[in-house]
């Protein structure tokens, strides 16, 4: 049986928010920690302290990029694993209550809520305007119903649209709730600060900023009561048991540094190749998602009229561009975007939407071109579907 090989980057990928290349200086700073012998981070001797030394280290630079102390940040697998303790872990703490999220949140995070039911929580999403961003109102309505934690994204996976968390934060914890962000989507894109954003907790991940899969942290305020998700040998302070994957871990430390340092850079380049490509898409009259908020400058999330958004992400494909339709990370499905009809997007407009998702290595050349062989394959799939009809 032969070993399958990731694809050779000869295809532009224009789907950054499903996920990212590893940067090469991260790749070398975990490389040592993959190929030597390296002792398990609880062992007393000098290999299981050179290991925790490189955690703790890591976790000194997650939290600066978090704007964090070293001791809020809890080291997990995923960002899914990072929202799943938080909604279940946090919402335990407190009594059987309501637990509210946007309805707007990532599967990871609703998902977790809905399973919360079982033991006696009701879980209520908070809706969004047309720019997909929450309603204050509505939300302080809700909040009238005695709530044991609220989450709320602070940057969209798929429009790219940043809530006003700071306030949001206020009005949960003046009505004696929990607050809990999803910001995997924000690190590295917006400055991110976990003290000022008054949240209880966060959960940020790795390989949305050119560090490796495998780690991502939740962001903790320790002075909140929160149930273990993995219970064992007692890592993390308990909160996390399993020994730690120290070369993503060191990766993912490396990669908010460099990420928090390239910020400034990254939004110039970003917004430069997003405006060059809403300004090449405004000629073919698209619908263009949470372009009046702010929104992430590397996002792009529009629909094409009677296209299927997986017919055009197949058909870029072919022609070697990679973007996303919908939301990547549930690709399985087949629906419209739950957050577009969370915004009031009509299922047929919102079956066409497309995603384009860019980094600070894109280039303009490569938007030039990829606006030519779109406007190409759209009036070839309204040809094809014309004759079909
Ligand atoms: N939250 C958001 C907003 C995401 O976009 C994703 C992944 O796309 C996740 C959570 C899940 O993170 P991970 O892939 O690290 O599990």
């Amino acid at each position: 049986m032969s070993l399958s090989s990731p694809k050779p980057m000869n295809s532009v990928y224009f789907d950054h928010n499903a996920t990212t290349q590893i940067d090469s200086r991260v790749l070398a700073a975990m490389l040592p920690w993959m190929q030597l012998q390296n002792g398990n981070p609880t062992s007393r001797h000098s290999f299981g302290r050179s290991a925790r030394d490189a955690i703790e280290h890591a976790r000194t630079q997650v939290a600066e990029a978090c704007g964090a102390y070293a001791n809020q940040v809890i080291f997990t697998a995923s960002g899914t694993e990072a929202n799943n303790f938080a909604i279940k872990g946090m919402a335990a703490s407190r009594p059987t209550s309501q637990i509210l999220c946007s309805a707007i949140e990532h599967p990871c995070v609703t998902r977790p809520a809905l399973a919360m039911q079982t033991l006696g929580y009701s879980s209520n999403q908070i809706a969004v305007d047309r720019q997909g961003k929450i309603d204050l109102t509505q939300l302080q309505n809700q909040l009238k119903t005695p709530t044991a934690l609220v989450s709320v994204m602070l940057a969209n996976n798929e429009t790219g649209a940043v809530q006003d968390l700071a306030e949001i934060a206020q009005l949960a914890r003046a009505n004696g709730a929990l607050i809990h962000s999803d910001a995997v989507q924000a690190l590295g894109k917006v400055a991110v600060n976990f003290s000022e954003l008054g949240l209880h907790a966060m959960s940020v991940s790795s390989h949305k900023i050119h560090g490796p899969q495998g780690a991502a942290a939740l962001i903790l305020d320790k002075r909140i009561d929160i149930q273990p998700l993995l219970h064992g040998g007692g890592q993390e302070k308990g909160l996390r048991s399993g020994t730690e994957n120290i070369a993503a871990i060191v990766g993912f430390g490396l990669a908010c540094e460099l990420a928090v340092s390239n910020l400034g850079d990254y939004q110039a380049r970003t917004q430069a190749l997003r405006t060059q490509l809403e300004q090449g898409l405004s000629a073919l009259n698209l619908n263009i998602f949470a372009d009046k908020t702010a929104r992430l400058s590397n996002t792009s999330f529009f629909a094409v009229q009677d296209i299927e958004g997986e017919t055009l992400v197949m058909a870029l494909d072919r022609q070697g561009y990679a973007v996303a339709s919908g939301s990547a990370c549930s690709s399985d499905s087949t629906e419209p975007s739950h957050v577009l009809l969370a915004m009031g997007v009509a299922p047929d407009i919102a079956r066409g939407a497309v995603r384009v998702s860019f980094s600070a290595h894109n280039t303009a050349a490569q938007v030039a071109d990829f606006l030519a062989v779109f406007t190409n394959q759209i009036s070839k799939l309204k040809q094809l579907s014309a004759m079909a009809a």
